[in-house]
Protein backbone atom coordinates (compact mmCIF):
# COMPACT_ATOMS: atom_id res chain seq x y z
CA UNK A 1 0.00 0.00 0.00
CA UNK A 2 1.24 3.26 -0.54
CA UNK A 3 2.50 5.70 1.99
CA UNK A 4 0.02 8.71 2.16
CA UNK A 5 1.07 11.78 3.84
CA UNK A 6 0.07 11.13 7.80
CA UNK A 7 -2.85 13.64 8.48
CA UNK A 8 -0.91 15.23 11.32
CA UNK A 9 2.44 15.63 9.88
CA UNK A 10 2.54 19.03 11.53
CA UNK A 11 3.01 17.56 14.85
CA UNK A 12 5.24 14.59 13.94
CA UNK A 13 6.91 15.56 16.95
CA UNK A 14 5.82 14.85 20.68
CA UNK A 15 5.51 17.50 22.78
CA UNK A 16 4.61 18.10 26.87
CA UNK A 17 1.16 19.32 26.81
CA UNK A 18 -0.53 21.80 28.94
CA UNK A 19 -2.24 20.33 31.83
CA UNK A 20 -6.02 19.52 31.04
CA UNK A 21 -4.50 18.23 27.49
CA UNK A 22 -4.25 14.75 26.53
CA UNK A 23 -0.52 14.85 25.48
CA UNK A 24 2.42 12.82 24.92
CA UNK A 25 4.62 11.10 27.22
CA UNK A 26 7.83 9.55 25.56
CA UNK A 27 11.03 7.98 26.62
CA UNK A 28 13.37 9.68 27.94
CA UNK A 29 16.58 10.10 25.52
CA UNK A 30 19.93 10.30 27.53
CA UNK A 31 21.59 13.73 27.22
CA UNK A 32 24.36 13.36 24.82
CA UNK A 33 24.08 9.48 23.68
CA UNK A 34 24.58 8.80 20.25
CA UNK A 35 23.33 5.36 18.61
CA UNK A 36 25.91 2.87 19.48
CA UNK A 37 28.13 1.45 17.08
CA UNK A 38 27.30 -2.56 16.83
CA UNK A 39 29.18 -4.33 19.03
CA UNK A 40 31.41 -7.73 18.58
CA UNK A 41 28.97 -10.66 18.47
CA UNK A 42 26.56 -8.97 17.21
CA UNK A 43 25.01 -9.34 13.76
CA UNK A 44 25.24 -6.47 10.93
CA UNK A 45 22.28 -4.36 11.01
CA UNK A 46 21.03 -1.40 9.12
CA UNK A 47 21.86 1.97 10.31
CA UNK A 48 19.48 2.90 13.29
CA UNK A 49 18.41 6.42 13.03
CA UNK A 50 14.70 6.65 14.60
CA UNK A 51 15.59 7.92 18.52
CA UNK A 52 12.77 8.26 21.08
CA UNK A 53 10.46 11.48 19.96
CA UNK A 54 10.41 13.43 23.24
CA UNK A 55 12.33 13.95 26.48
CA UNK A 56 11.40 12.74 30.05
CA UNK A 57 10.43 9.74 31.46
CA UNK A 58 6.96 8.10 30.65
CA UNK A 59 5.15 6.52 33.37
CA UNK A 60 2.48 6.37 35.55
CA UNK A 61 2.65 10.33 36.44
CA UNK A 62 0.07 11.27 33.55
CA UNK A 63 -3.02 12.84 35.56
CA UNK A 64 -6.37 12.33 34.78
CA UNK A 65 -8.27 15.04 36.16
CA UNK A 66 -11.37 14.28 38.89
CA UNK A 67 -13.23 14.09 35.76
CA UNK A 68 -11.57 11.13 34.54
CA UNK A 69 -10.78 13.22 31.46
CA UNK A 70 -7.49 13.81 30.21
CA UNK A 71 -5.37 15.20 32.48
CA UNK A 72 -1.40 16.27 32.25
CA UNK A 73 0.38 13.75 30.56
CA UNK A 74 3.96 14.99 30.92
CA UNK A 75 5.20 13.35 34.27
CA UNK A 76 6.15 16.54 37.00
CA UNK A 77 9.59 18.26 36.21
CA UNK A 78 9.35 17.39 32.44
CA UNK A 79 11.50 20.41 30.74
CA UNK A 80 9.05 22.10 28.26
CA UNK A 81 10.56 23.98 25.69
CA UNK A 82 9.48 26.97 24.55
CA UNK A 83 6.66 27.11 21.83
CA UNK A 84 6.18 23.23 22.26
CA UNK A 85 2.89 23.22 24.34
CA UNK A 86 -0.13 21.18 22.62
CA UNK A 87 -2.76 23.36 21.47
CA UNK A 88 -5.81 20.29 20.97
CA UNK A 89 -8.95 20.70 22.56
CA UNK A 90 -9.50 18.17 24.76
CA UNK A 91 -11.63 15.11 23.32
CA UNK A 92 -15.20 16.11 24.78
CA UNK A 93 -16.44 14.33 27.54
CA UNK A 94 -18.02 11.36 27.26
CA UNK A 95 -20.03 8.94 29.91
CA UNK A 96 -17.24 5.98 29.33
CA UNK A 97 -14.64 8.70 30.77
CA UNK A 98 -17.04 8.51 33.85
CA UNK A 99 -17.27 6.13 36.43
CA UNK A 100 -20.71 5.12 37.79
CA UNK A 101 -20.72 8.33 40.74
CA UNK A 102 -19.06 10.86 37.83
CA UNK A 103 -22.02 9.83 35.70
CA UNK A 104 -24.81 10.20 37.94
CA UNK A 105 -23.10 13.66 39.24
CA UNK A 106 -22.86 15.05 35.63
CA UNK A 107 -26.45 13.79 35.26
CA UNK A 108 -27.71 16.09 37.98
CA UNK A 109 -25.83 19.10 37.45
CA UNK A 110 -28.09 18.75 33.78
CA UNK A 111 -31.11 19.14 36.42
CA UNK A 112 -31.96 15.05 36.09
CA UNK A 113 -32.84 12.56 38.62
CA UNK A 114 -29.36 10.69 39.34
CA UNK A 115 -30.78 7.38 38.32
CA UNK A 116 -31.12 8.36 34.40
CA UNK A 117 -27.08 7.83 34.53
CA UNK A 118 -27.93 3.93 34.87
CA UNK A 119 -30.43 3.91 31.93
CA UNK A 120 -28.11 6.04 29.97
CA UNK A 121 -24.72 3.18 30.56
CA UNK A 122 -27.09 -0.02 30.04
CA UNK A 123 -28.04 1.72 26.29
CA UNK A 124 -24.46 2.63 25.49
CA UNK A 125 -22.92 -0.51 27.43
CA UNK A 126 -25.65 -2.83 27.49
CA UNK A 127 -27.77 -2.36 24.60
CA UNK A 128 -24.95 -0.66 22.90
CA UNK A 129 -27.10 2.09 20.90
CA UNK A 130 -26.51 5.75 21.43
CA UNK A 131 -29.09 6.74 19.21
CA UNK A 132 -32.01 8.60 21.63
CA UNK A 133 -34.57 7.39 19.63
CA UNK A 134 -34.01 4.03 21.28
CA UNK A 135 -33.70 5.02 24.48
CA UNK A 136 -37.62 5.11 24.98
CA UNK A 137 -37.66 4.49 28.87
CA UNK A 138 -36.26 7.81 28.87
CA UNK A 139 -38.57 10.52 29.02
CA UNK A 140 -38.68 12.01 25.12
CA UNK A 141 -38.03 15.64 27.04
CA UNK A 142 -34.42 15.98 28.04
CA UNK A 143 -33.22 12.76 26.40
CA UNK A 144 -31.68 14.68 23.18
CA UNK A 145 -30.10 16.87 26.09
CA UNK A 146 -28.92 13.88 28.11
CA UNK A 147 -27.37 12.12 24.87
CA UNK A 148 -25.57 14.98 23.62
CA UNK A 149 -24.27 15.98 27.15
CA UNK A 150 -22.90 12.22 27.69
CA UNK A 151 -22.60 10.51 24.59
CA UNK A 152 -21.02 13.09 22.21
CA UNK A 153 -19.92 11.54 19.04
CA UNK A 154 -15.76 10.38 19.52
CA UNK A 155 -14.56 8.90 16.79
CA UNK A 156 -15.85 8.96 12.80
CA UNK A 157 -14.84 5.66 10.56
CA UNK A 158 -13.13 7.23 7.82
CA UNK A 159 -12.18 3.80 6.35
CA UNK A 160 -12.67 0.52 7.29
CA UNK A 161 -10.58 -2.43 5.71
CA UNK A 162 -11.33 -6.46 5.63
CA UNK A 163 -9.04 -9.43 5.15
CA UNK A 164 -9.79 -12.94 6.02
CA UNK A 165 -13.12 -13.34 4.32
CA UNK A 166 -14.30 -10.22 6.28
CA UNK A 167 -13.21 -11.74 9.35
CA UNK A 168 -10.26 -9.11 10.09
CA UNK A 169 -11.23 -5.44 9.73
CA UNK A 170 -8.90 -2.56 10.22
CA UNK A 171 -10.91 0.52 10.82
CA UNK A 172 -9.51 4.05 10.33
CA UNK A 173 -10.87 6.30 12.93
CA UNK A 174 -10.99 10.06 13.18
CA UNK A 175 -11.73 11.52 16.61
CA UNK A 176 -12.70 15.38 17.39
CA UNK A 177 -9.72 16.92 17.47
CA UNK A 178 -9.07 15.56 14.26
CA UNK A 179 -6.35 12.95 15.44
CA UNK A 180 -6.37 9.60 13.73
CA UNK A 181 -5.93 5.95 15.10
CA UNK A 182 -7.01 2.62 14.22
CA UNK A 183 -8.54 -0.56 15.51
CA UNK A 184 -8.06 -4.49 14.22
CA UNK A 185 -11.12 -7.05 14.69
CA UNK A 186 -10.22 -9.96 14.57
CA UNK A 187 -12.55 -12.76 14.27
CA UNK A 188 -10.97 -16.45 15.46
CA UNK A 189 -12.51 -19.75 15.60
CA UNK A 190 -14.15 -19.49 19.01
CA UNK A 191 -12.74 -15.57 19.86
CA UNK A 192 -13.20 -12.08 18.63
CA UNK A 193 -10.50 -10.07 19.25
CA UNK A 194 -10.15 -6.63 19.37
CA UNK A 195 -7.23 -4.81 18.84
CA UNK A 196 -6.87 -1.25 20.23
CA UNK A 197 -5.10 1.55 20.08
CA UNK A 198 -4.51 3.47 23.16
CA UNK A 199 -2.81 7.12 21.88
CA UNK A 200 -2.93 8.64 18.30
CA UNK A 201 0.87 7.60 17.21
CA UNK A 202 3.30 6.37 18.98
CA UNK A 203 6.17 8.13 21.04
CA UNK A 204 8.20 5.09 21.60
CA UNK A 205 10.09 4.78 18.22
CA UNK A 206 10.73 1.43 17.90
CA UNK A 207 12.54 1.38 14.78
CA UNK A 208 11.12 -1.05 13.12
CA UNK A 209 7.07 -0.53 14.39
CA UNK A 210 5.32 1.46 11.70
CA UNK A 211 3.16 3.65 14.66
CA UNK A 212 6.66 4.44 16.13
CA UNK A 213 8.11 5.75 12.52
CA UNK A 214 5.32 8.72 12.71
CA UNK A 215 5.75 9.65 16.23
CA UNK A 216 3.21 11.08 18.97
CA UNK A 217 0.08 13.00 18.08
CA UNK A 218 -1.39 12.43 21.66
CA UNK A 219 -2.76 10.34 24.13
CA UNK A 220 -6.45 8.97 23.58
CA UNK A 221 -9.27 9.36 26.47
CA UNK A 222 -10.73 6.55 28.54
CA UNK A 223 -13.64 7.06 25.80
CA UNK A 224 -11.98 7.10 23.11
CA UNK A 225 -10.28 3.65 23.80
CA UNK A 226 -13.42 2.37 25.01
CA UNK A 227 -15.22 3.29 21.84
CA UNK A 228 -13.21 0.94 19.57
CA UNK A 229 -14.48 -1.85 21.50
CA UNK A 230 -18.07 -0.93 21.97
CA UNK A 231 -17.87 0.08 17.67
CA UNK A 232 -16.55 -3.99 17.36
CA UNK A 233 -19.24 -4.86 19.94
CA UNK A 234 -22.03 -3.22 17.54
CA UNK A 235 -20.36 -4.59 14.62
CA UNK A 236 -20.54 -7.84 15.75
CA UNK A 237 -24.17 -7.60 17.36
CA UNK A 238 -25.30 -6.55 14.07
CA UNK A 239 -23.95 -9.74 12.39
CA UNK A 240 -22.02 -7.01 10.17
CA UNK A 241 -19.07 -8.88 10.59
CA UNK A 242 -18.39 -12.10 8.83
CA UNK A 243 -19.44 -15.60 10.91
CA UNK A 244 -22.60 -13.94 11.89
CA UNK A 245 -23.51 -12.03 15.43
CA UNK A 246 -21.45 -12.43 17.74
CA UNK A 247 -19.76 -10.94 21.11
CA UNK A 248 -15.87 -8.97 21.73
CA UNK A 249 -14.41 -11.86 24.04
CA UNK A 250 -10.73 -10.46 23.95
CA UNK A 251 -8.81 -6.54 23.91
CA UNK A 252 -5.77 -6.13 23.25
CA UNK A 253 -3.87 -2.98 23.81
CA UNK A 254 -1.43 -3.52 20.71
CA UNK A 255 -2.69 -0.68 18.51
CA UNK A 256 -1.15 2.17 18.08
CA UNK A 257 0.65 4.20 21.21
CA UNK A 258 2.28 2.77 24.53
CA UNK A 259 -0.32 1.90 26.71
CA UNK A 260 1.60 2.38 29.63
CA UNK A 261 3.01 5.54 29.05
CA UNK A 262 -1.06 6.98 29.23
CA UNK A 263 -1.45 5.29 32.35
CA UNK A 264 -4.62 6.54 33.93
CA UNK A 265 -6.87 6.83 31.14
CA UNK A 266 -5.64 3.23 29.81
CA UNK A 267 -6.85 1.72 33.15
CA UNK A 268 -9.99 3.17 33.75
CA UNK A 269 -10.53 1.57 30.07
CA UNK A 270 -9.95 -1.63 31.38
CA UNK A 271 -12.28 -1.07 34.54
CA UNK A 272 -15.02 0.27 32.03
CA UNK A 273 -14.70 -2.78 29.56
CA UNK A 274 -14.28 -5.26 32.82
CA UNK A 275 -17.15 -3.58 34.88
CA UNK A 276 -20.81 -5.33 34.79
CA UNK A 277 -23.44 -3.53 32.99
CA UNK A 278 -24.45 -0.76 33.39
CA UNK A 279 -21.20 -0.16 34.80
CA UNK A 280 -19.24 -1.41 31.63
CA UNK A 281 -18.74 -3.96 29.39
CA UNK A 282 -18.98 -6.65 31.84
CA UNK A 283 -15.85 -8.39 29.70
CA UNK A 284 -13.69 -10.61 31.70
CA UNK A 285 -9.86 -9.19 32.48
CA UNK A 286 -8.36 -12.30 32.04
CA UNK A 287 -9.27 -11.11 28.22
CA UNK A 288 -7.60 -8.17 28.95
CA UNK A 289 -3.68 -8.01 26.91
CA UNK A 290 -1.75 -4.61 28.03
CA UNK A 291 1.16 -4.39 25.89
CA UNK A 292 4.21 -2.86 26.91
CA UNK A 293 7.74 -1.69 25.76
CA UNK A 294 8.87 -2.26 29.54
CA UNK A 295 8.40 1.13 31.08
CA UNK A 296 9.24 -0.04 34.87
CA UNK A 297 7.65 2.09 37.36
CA UNK A 298 3.83 1.97 35.04
CA UNK A 299 4.52 -1.95 35.07
CA UNK A 300 4.98 -2.19 38.73
CA UNK A 301 1.89 -0.13 39.28
CA UNK A 302 -0.10 -1.99 37.28
CA UNK A 303 0.69 -4.66 39.27
CA UNK A 304 -1.02 -3.27 42.71
CA UNK A 305 -3.98 -2.44 40.36
CA UNK A 306 -5.52 -5.93 41.75
CA UNK A 307 -6.75 -6.69 38.04
CA UNK A 308 -5.92 -9.79 36.52
CA UNK A 309 -5.13 -8.52 32.60
CA UNK A 310 -2.23 -10.31 30.76
CA UNK A 311 0.95 -8.67 30.80
CA UNK A 312 2.88 -8.69 27.28
CA UNK A 313 6.40 -7.20 27.36
CA UNK A 314 7.89 -6.04 23.98
CA UNK A 315 11.63 -7.42 24.43
CA UNK A 316 12.58 -7.74 21.30
CA UNK A 317 15.81 -8.41 22.65
CA UNK A 318 17.74 -10.40 25.35
CA UNK A 319 20.93 -8.24 25.12
CA UNK A 320 20.60 -4.45 26.40
CA UNK A 321 23.03 -3.30 23.29
CA UNK A 322 20.50 -4.78 20.78
CA UNK A 323 17.63 -3.42 22.96
CA UNK A 324 18.44 0.17 22.93
CA UNK A 325 18.14 0.18 19.30
CA UNK A 326 15.14 -2.11 18.99
CA UNK A 327 13.34 -0.89 21.85
CA UNK A 328 14.75 3.15 22.47
CA UNK A 329 13.53 3.13 26.19
CA UNK A 330 15.57 0.52 26.76
CA UNK A 331 18.66 3.59 27.27
CA UNK A 332 16.26 3.94 30.35
CA UNK A 333 15.06 0.77 31.87
CA UNK A 334 17.32 -2.06 31.19
CA UNK A 335 16.25 -5.57 30.10
CA UNK A 336 17.31 -6.74 33.97
CA UNK A 337 14.97 -4.19 35.27
CA UNK A 338 12.11 -5.39 32.95
CA UNK A 339 12.10 -8.46 33.04
CA UNK A 340 12.47 -7.81 37.29
CA UNK A 341 9.40 -5.69 37.12
CA UNK A 342 7.46 -8.77 34.70
CA UNK A 343 8.73 -11.50 37.16
CA UNK A 344 7.44 -9.08 39.80
CA UNK A 345 3.95 -8.86 38.11
CA UNK A 346 3.84 -12.38 37.31
CA UNK A 347 4.06 -13.14 41.18
CA UNK A 348 1.21 -10.75 42.53
CA UNK A 349 -0.87 -11.42 40.06
CA UNK A 350 -0.93 -15.34 39.09
CA UNK A 351 -0.59 -14.44 35.60
CA UNK A 352 1.94 -15.33 33.05
CA UNK A 353 3.83 -12.75 31.58
CA UNK A 354 4.02 -12.92 27.79
CA UNK A 355 7.27 -11.78 25.71
CA UNK A 356 6.73 -10.34 22.71
CA UNK A 357 9.71 -10.71 20.46
CA UNK A 358 9.45 -9.81 16.36
CA UNK A 359 12.18 -11.89 14.55
CA UNK A 360 13.90 -10.09 12.44
CA UNK A 361 16.44 -11.43 10.06
CA UNK A 362 20.14 -11.15 10.90
CA UNK A 363 19.15 -8.79 13.43
CA UNK A 364 17.91 -10.21 16.49
CA UNK A 365 17.38 -14.08 15.07
CA UNK A 366 20.81 -15.25 15.65
CA UNK A 367 21.02 -19.01 17.56
CA UNK A 368 23.13 -17.62 20.80
CA UNK A 369 20.58 -14.97 21.00
CA UNK A 370 17.74 -17.65 21.30
CA UNK A 371 19.78 -19.57 24.30
CA UNK A 372 19.96 -16.08 25.60
CA UNK A 373 16.49 -15.42 25.82
CA UNK A 374 16.07 -18.94 27.08
CA UNK A 375 18.82 -18.34 30.04
CA UNK A 376 16.59 -15.48 31.12
CA UNK A 377 13.24 -16.93 30.92
CA UNK A 378 14.04 -20.19 32.08
CA UNK A 379 11.74 -21.34 35.24
CA UNK A 380 9.80 -17.92 35.14
CA UNK A 381 5.83 -18.05 34.40
CA UNK A 382 6.51 -16.80 31.20
CA UNK A 383 5.87 -17.79 27.64
CA UNK A 384 7.15 -16.02 24.15
CA UNK A 385 5.44 -15.18 21.27
CA UNK A 386 7.30 -14.82 18.39
CA UNK A 387 6.25 -12.23 16.06
CA UNK A 388 7.54 -13.01 12.12
CA UNK A 389 8.23 -9.30 11.10
CA UNK A 390 6.00 -7.17 9.22
CA UNK A 391 8.38 -5.46 7.28
CA UNK A 392 7.22 -1.36 7.34
CA UNK A 393 7.45 0.59 4.15
CA UNK A 394 10.92 1.04 3.34
CA UNK A 395 11.85 -0.71 6.18
CA UNK A 396 15.64 -2.42 5.37
CA UNK A 397 14.60 -5.33 8.26
CA UNK A 398 13.05 -8.41 7.24
CA UNK A 399 11.41 -11.33 8.49
CA UNK A 400 13.91 -14.04 9.63
CA UNK A 401 14.93 -16.81 7.37
CA UNK A 402 12.21 -20.18 8.25
CA UNK A 403 15.66 -21.89 9.22
CA UNK A 404 16.70 -19.33 11.50
CA UNK A 405 13.09 -18.89 12.95
CA UNK A 406 12.90 -22.91 13.99
CA UNK A 407 16.36 -22.91 15.39
CA UNK A 408 15.08 -20.02 17.35
CA UNK A 409 11.75 -22.00 18.64
CA UNK A 410 13.60 -25.17 19.07
CA UNK A 411 16.71 -23.24 21.42
CA UNK A 412 14.07 -21.82 23.24
CA UNK A 413 11.69 -25.22 23.46
CA UNK A 414 15.29 -26.91 24.55
CA UNK A 415 15.59 -24.32 27.81
CA UNK A 416 12.12 -25.28 28.52
CA UNK A 417 10.75 -22.03 27.19
CA UNK A 418 7.24 -22.20 26.40
CA UNK A 419 7.17 -20.70 22.55
CA UNK A 420 4.47 -19.46 20.45
CA UNK A 421 5.01 -18.19 16.63
CA UNK A 422 2.17 -15.57 15.99
CA UNK A 423 0.47 -15.40 12.44
CA UNK A 424 -0.07 -12.83 10.08
CA UNK A 425 -3.80 -11.88 10.17
CA UNK A 426 -4.57 -9.21 8.73
CA UNK A 427 -0.87 -8.20 7.80
CA UNK A 428 -2.15 -7.50 3.55
CA UNK A 429 -4.16 -4.27 4.83
CA UNK A 430 -1.38 -3.27 6.62
CA UNK A 431 -3.55 -5.09 9.66
CA UNK A 432 -1.15 -7.30 11.53
CA UNK A 433 0.75 -6.37 14.49
CA UNK A 434 3.04 -3.22 14.38
CA UNK A 435 1.54 -2.44 11.24
CA UNK A 436 -0.87 0.27 12.47
CA UNK A 437 -0.05 3.54 10.86
CA UNK A 438 -2.91 6.06 9.78
CA UNK A 439 -0.40 7.54 7.34
CA UNK A 440 -0.45 4.58 5.18
CA UNK A 441 -4.12 4.62 5.00
CA UNK A 442 -5.74 7.12 2.40
CA UNK A 443 -8.45 9.12 3.49
CA UNK A 444 -11.35 7.96 1.13
CA UNK A 445 -12.46 10.76 -1.44
CA UNK A 446 -15.21 13.46 -0.26
CA UNK A 447 -18.78 11.00 -0.89
CA UNK A 448 -16.57 7.90 -0.81
CA UNK A 449 -18.78 5.29 1.28
CA UNK A 450 -16.11 4.25 4.28
CA UNK A 451 -16.21 0.88 3.51
CA UNK A 452 -13.99 -0.88 1.16
CA UNK A 453 -12.84 -4.60 0.74
CA UNK A 454 -9.70 -4.96 -0.54
CA UNK A 455 -10.11 -7.08 -3.15
CA UNK A 456 -6.37 -7.72 -3.36
CA UNK A 457 -6.25 -8.33 0.31
CA UNK A 458 -9.27 -11.09 -0.48
CA UNK A 459 -7.94 -12.85 -3.25
CA UNK A 460 -4.41 -12.89 -1.96
CA UNK A 461 -4.77 -13.49 1.69
CA UNK A 462 -4.95 -16.81 2.07
CA UNK A 463 -2.36 -18.32 0.06
CA UNK A 464 -0.23 -15.97 1.85
CA UNK A 465 -1.02 -17.09 5.25
CA UNK A 466 -1.32 -21.09 3.92
CA UNK A 467 2.28 -20.38 2.51
CA UNK A 468 3.88 -18.97 5.82
CA UNK A 469 1.92 -21.17 7.64
CA UNK A 470 3.45 -23.69 6.02
CA UNK A 471 7.49 -22.39 6.89
CA UNK A 472 6.78 -22.10 10.33
CA UNK A 473 8.25 -25.03 11.86
CA UNK A 474 7.18 -26.89 14.55
CA UNK A 475 6.06 -24.37 17.08
CA UNK A 476 2.58 -23.61 18.39
CA UNK A 477 0.62 -20.75 16.76
CA UNK A 478 -0.91 -17.83 18.28
CA UNK A 479 -3.49 -15.45 16.83
CA UNK A 480 -2.23 -12.27 15.97
CA UNK A 481 -3.78 -11.19 19.10
CA UNK A 482 -1.25 -13.05 20.89
CA UNK A 483 -3.78 -15.65 21.87
CA UNK A 484 -3.26 -19.81 21.26
CA UNK A 485 -5.30 -21.49 18.03
N1 LIG B 1 3.59 -0.04 22.61
C1 LIG B 1 3.16 -1.41 22.86
C2 LIG B 1 2.18 -1.91 21.81
C3 LIG B 1 2.84 -2.01 20.47
S1 LIG B 1 2.16 -3.04 19.21
C4 LIG B 1 4.36 -2.30 22.91
O1 LIG B 1 5.42 -1.93 22.43
O2 LIG B 1 4.25 -3.41 23.43
C5 LIG B 1 2.28 -4.66 19.79
C6 LIG B 1 3.53 -5.47 19.40
O3 LIG B 1 3.83 -5.42 18.00
C7 LIG B 1 4.76 -5.00 20.12
O4 LIG B 1 5.44 -6.11 20.64
C8 LIG B 1 5.56 -4.38 19.01
O5 LIG B 1 6.92 -4.32 19.29
C9 LIG B 1 5.24 -5.31 17.87
N2 LIG B 1 5.57 -4.76 16.56
C10 LIG B 1 5.65 -3.47 16.20
N3 LIG B 1 6.01 -3.35 14.92
C11 LIG B 1 6.15 -4.60 14.44
C12 LIG B 1 6.50 -5.13 13.16
N4 LIG B 1 6.75 -4.32 12.14
N5 LIG B 1 6.56 -6.47 13.04
C13 LIG B 1 6.29 -7.27 14.07
N6 LIG B 1 5.94 -6.84 15.29
C14 LIG B 1 5.89 -5.51 15.48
Amino acid sequence: MTALPWPDRGVRTARPGPPDQPGPAGPPRPAGQPGRPATSGQASRPAQTSRPRSAGPPGPSDQAGPSGRPGRAGPPGLTVLPGFSARRPAPPRHLADLDPAARRAAVAELGQPPFRADQLSRHYFGRLTEDPAQMTDLPAAGRAELAKALLPGLLTAQREQQADQGRTVKTLWRAADGAYLESVLMRYPGRVTMCVSSQAGCGMACPFCATGQAGLTRNLSTAEIVEQVVAGARALAAGRVAGGPGRVSNVVFMGMGEPLANYNRVIAAVRRLTDPVPAGLGMSQRQITVSTVGLVPAIRKLAAEELSVTLAVSLHAPDDDLRDELVPVNQRWKVGEVLGAAWDYAATTGRRVSIEYALIRDVNDQAWRAEALGELLAGRLAHVNLIPLNPTPGSKWTASRPADQDTFVARLAAAGVPVTVRDTRGREIDGACGQLAAASVPAPAPGAPASAQTGEAARTGEAARTGEAARTGPAARTGTDGQPG
